[in-house]
């Protein structure tokens, strides 16, 4: 038995006799559509009025006005798929709420999918009364809102059987951990391969990664909404910039030469093409920038992205190969003049080379895709992956460590490894966040004894 099956068996014997209520966490439209388009609610479905539903094709991001997604194919109850298009709502009587059942642009319809009911039974229909199926989505299947988000960065009751077990034991607890985790991410992966094809699984899992955790969401709409087989036809960086609403339309007057230059070179080629895409741009509010280090503004990473496109038969190769010292390689070499000395479209430029992707990010698209990838298609590769070594990722880990680990050396040590930075994180989502007694009922513990 691998360490990531008896982490697995530890989590399910650890099941709390009586289970915390799941409150699902609110999700807005946005989520919810990004959630749909990647597949995590699966797609095989039961129709409210009891049918099998598959969703054959997920299709495209709908950039006419209409439903949200085009070119989609349903088959019900095994028959022959149903083309058209698929909207998606968080409450069924949007549908009439938003005036679609008068909508002929809404006739093609073949699923609508929401998540509440409402009170009262609601059939979808469209503008010549066709009875489009319906699906209601179980929201609390996909997330639920944590008992407790913020844990404390305090030693936790843990920390004595962890320093109790021999040191080659407590690292094969978290390793068990990171297995369980990455086979987790390779499931995920492989879903999106499923529904969209290998490439485009990479580029969304890697636009993901540019995302960091408070920009994930708009990096998955935009890699969702601009494939990568439409920006590899080119114009990449303008499309991305456009998309994403970055481009500053104030008078380039203002700003330094080296910017005019750049930003009117993406003007020009983002104008033809505004109108086409302006229904996929991302509203200003999914952008976070608080808290964000300069040199990690979204739109160094966007640059990041656009510049991994140019790359594209490379990121193949890389994937193909995940050798840890290529794909650092890689990215230490992706070169732009403009973002090599700019924090922003709009910033002075700095006088030192910054680097498009630093280390730890590299890092993070290994354990997050690189390496789920290739363990997938050959397990021996865990092997590299638990000798990988790697910078602290993030405050998370660092939490983490303290509350299981407090000050032993072992905590040190263990932050030095990516599995382990992974095998940590892990357990801080499955038994810290579940956790509102202060660690008093929580099940860990007790678990490390039988391990
Ligand atoms: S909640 Fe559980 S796993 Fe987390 S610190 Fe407390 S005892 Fe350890």
């Amino acid at each position: 038995m691998t360490p990531g099956d008896r982490y697995a068996r530890l989590l399910v014997s650890g099941a709390r006799e009586t289970p915390l209520l799941r409150v699902p966490r609110e999700l807005t439209e946005m989520e919810l559509q990004a959630h749909w388009f990647a597949g995590d609610f699966g797609r095989e479905f039961r129709t409210v009025d009891g049918r099998a539903a598959r969703v054959v094709q997920f299709g495209v991001w709908n950039r006419e006005a209409g439903p949200d997604f085009a070119e989609a194919a349903v088959s019900l109850d095994g028959g022959a798929p149903a083309r058209g298009s698929i909207e998606l709502d968080p409450e069924a009587r949007d549908w009439e709420r938003h005036g679609h059942a008068e909508n002929p642009d809404y006739e093609n319809v073949v699923l609508h999918v929401f998540t509440r009911a409402g009170t009262s039974e609601f059939f979808t229909r469209t503008v010549q009364h066709r009875h489009v199926p319906q699906v209601l989505l179980d929201v609390a299947s996909l997330t639920s809102e944590p008992p407790n988000p913020q844990p404390a960065a305090i030693p936790g009751r843990c920390c004595a059987p962890l320093r109790a077990l021999p040191e080659e034991q407590a690292r094969e607890v978290l390793l068990g951990a990171a297995q369980f985790r990455l086979r987790k991410k390779a499931a995920a992966l492989a879903t999106l391969t499923e529904l969209h094809g290998a490439d485009e699984a990479l580029y969304q899992a890697l636009a993901a990664t540019l995302g960091y955790k408070s920009n994930k969401l708009p990096f998955t709409l935009l890699a969702q909404r601009l494939p990568l087989k439409l920006l590899r036809k080119g114009d990449a960086d303008a499309l991305l910039f456009g998309v994403s609403g970055f481009l500053p339309a104030t008078d380039l007057a203002a700003f330094d030469a080296d910017t005019r230059s750049y930003v009117r070179g993406l003007w020009e080629r983002w104008w033809p093409r505004r109108a086409e895409f302006e229904r996929l741009a991302i509203a200003p509010a999914f952008w976070r920038m608080a808290g964000q280090r300069p040199a990690n503004h979204p739109q160094r990473r966007l640059a990041a992205l656009a510049g991994i496109i140019r790359h594209w038969p490379k990121i193949r190769a890389l994937r193909d190969r995940c050798a840890p010292a290529e794909v650092h390689e890689f990215f230490a070499q992706l070169r732009d003049e403009y973002w090599d000395h700019h924090y922003t479209v709009s910033s002075r430029p700095a006088a030192k080379r910054m680097a498009l992707v630093g280390a730890s990010r590299v890092t993070e698209m290994l354990a997050n895709v690189f390496f789920p990838l290739a363990i997938a298609a050959d397990p021996t590769r865990w092997t590299g992956f638990k000798t990988l070594r790697a910078p602290l990722a993030n405050q998370r880990v660092e939490v983490a460590a303290l509350r299981l680990f407090a000050d032993s050396p072992r905590a040190g040590e263990f932050l030095k490894f990516a599995a382990l930075q992974q095998g940590l994180l892990q357990v801080y989502e499955d038994f810290c966040l579940r956790d509102a007694s202060d660690c008093e009922q929580c099940p860990f513990p007790r678990q490390l004894a039988g391990w």
